[in-house]
């Protein structure tokens, strides 16, 4: 399996290696922080010395073009895109450190994988992309 995610506004390429790496900012705190490739897989890189508070809500930023990536879809996701063997989908997770919860919605169809144990909490939002 294999993983591209790009910014949805600019298009640039975020896991040049394989991590996802944006920039994120709460206050006065400013980091570069790596997310594990695959969906579901919750490992999180962040620079020695640097605390994410559980329920602590950030705000990441497209290290190329500086776009917030916070979704429409929900104020609590942020948003990219995704394309996972050739296929171009839509991906969501929770910008609240400590929340599990991943979407991945595939363009053609809306199909929806859902990861995490926290999704739940974002059934109606999940529900109402999938009608
Ligand atoms: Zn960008």
């Amino acid at each position: 399996m294999s993983w591209q995610y790009k910014c949805s506004k600019c298009g640039s390429q975020v896991n040049p290696g394989d991590m996802v790496t944006l920039v994120a900012i709460r206050g006065g705190a400013q980091m570069l922080v790596g997310f594990h490739p695959e969906p579901g897989n919750y490992e999180l890189y962040k620079p020695a010395g640097s605390e994410f508070e559980q329920g602590d809500t950030w705000d990441f930023f497209c290290p190329v073009c500086h776009t917030n990536l916070k979704s429409e879809t929900h104020e609590n996701l942020c948003e990219l895109l995704q394309i996972e063997d050739g296929v171009r989908k839509r991906l969501f997770f929770s910008r609240i450190a400590g929340e599990r919860a991943t979407f991945v919605v595939r363009e053609k169809d809306d199909d929806v994988e859902i990861h995490g144990d926290h999704s739940a909490r974002y059934d109606a939002t999940i529900q109402i992309k999938k009608s």
